[in-house]
């Protein structure tokens, strides 16, 4: 029989690009977005009579879903800093309120649920490489507490709905990734760099640089989501790139790709931002033999493309 699955974020980065994975895997699909970081022109181009869009937000009742749902996969929020700061009691809404909806959507429906976790849980990391098990080290009043301390309640009411109703869950932990579908201007390093490079203007690094990410391209992010989803692990899941590079690489690889006269420019580093962050994959490598395969340098390529193609709708 046909699956169904309701996504919650169906029109935002991440969730858009899932939308379509999960139609390919013979799936309905049933996507829930408010529009407010998410964008209809993510789901625009889908031609298919299994998918379905509906503009609510996550926090209000799913009263009105009707019929079997399969899979209920909660990938709402703001997840860029400057749109979480912008947000920030939406943010904590969309953590707690709407995670106990979608849980209990999923409770109703016997669906299995999956969490859009993130490596905010870990916050500025004691601990590196960042393994599941670590616990994190976090700033509950701090200005990204409102995404990190959200992400670690929405956590927590998984692992209650777990023990406590025997519901079927997962919960991914997904670190920094890019590509097609990404706002342009959403605040992030990548899409900064990427599009002050292609324009020539300065390249805003925030501090010295030496700061670390690890990116992950969103093709391979999907392929371990869907697998997560598959599988039976109900533990908390590293996804991402382990390739560990600082700011600064990373906004001179930006330059360089795009052959761009543009200069480094240094800011102010924000509040809190996380020194370095690398994801510890093992247990995604050995639950679902699963490890990144798309290189920045094709990312880059791959996320440009998409920038310039959507240029001026
Ligand atoms: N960053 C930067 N310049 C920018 C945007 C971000 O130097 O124009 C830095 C930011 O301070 C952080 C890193 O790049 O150290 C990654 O930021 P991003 O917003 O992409 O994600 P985060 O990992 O902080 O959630």
């Amino acid at each position: 029989m046909v699956k169904r699955a309701l996504i919650t974020g169906g029109a935002g980065f991440i969730g858009s690009n899932l939308c379509r994975r999960l139609l390919e895997e013979g799936m309905e699909v049933l996507a829930v977005d408010n529009l407010i970081t998410g964008a209809r022109k993510n789901i625009e181009g889908i031609d298919d009579p299994r998918f379905e869009f509906v503009e609510r937000d996550a926090r209000d009742s799913l009263d009105w879903v009707t019929g079997r749902v399969d899979y209920v996969l909660h990938f709402a929020s703001p997840a860029s800093p400057p749109d979480y700061i912008k947000h920030p009691i939406l943010t904590l809404q969309t953590g707690s309120f709407a995670t106990h909806r979608a849980l209990e959507l999923a409770y109703e429906k016997k669906a299995v649920f999956m969490l859009a976790s993130t490596s905010e849980v870990y916050g500025d990391p004691e601990e590196h490489p960042q393994r599941e098990e670590y616990w994190g080290n976090v700033n509950s009043v701090g200005p990204r507490s409102c995404y990190d301390e959200a992400k670690r309640y929405a956590e927590a009411a998984v692992m209650a709905a777990h023990r406590a109703l025997g519901q079927d869950t997962r919960i991914v932990r997904i670190f920094n990734t890019y590509g097609p579908r990404m706002r342009p201007e959403d605040g992030r390093a990548v899409t900064n760099f990427l599009m002050q490079a292609k324009a020539g203007r300065d390249v805003t690094v925030y501090g010295d640089g030496s700061q670390t990410r690890s990116f992950c391209y969103i093709s391979d992010l999907v392929e371990g989501i869907v697998r997560l989803l598959f599988s039976a692990e109900t533990r908390p899941v590293n996804l991402g790139n382990p390739n560990e590079v600082s700011i600064l690489q990373v906004a001179r690889l930006a330059i360089d790709h795009l052959g761009s006269a543009s200069r480094i420019t240094h800011l102010p580093l924000p509040e809190d931002d996380p020194r370095k962050r690398k994801p510890d994959i093992t247990r995604a490598k050995e639950v679902l033999g699963w490890e990144p395969q798309v290189s920045m340098e094709e990312g880059f390529r791959l996320t440009m493309d998409y920038f310039l193609s959507t240029m001026g709708e």
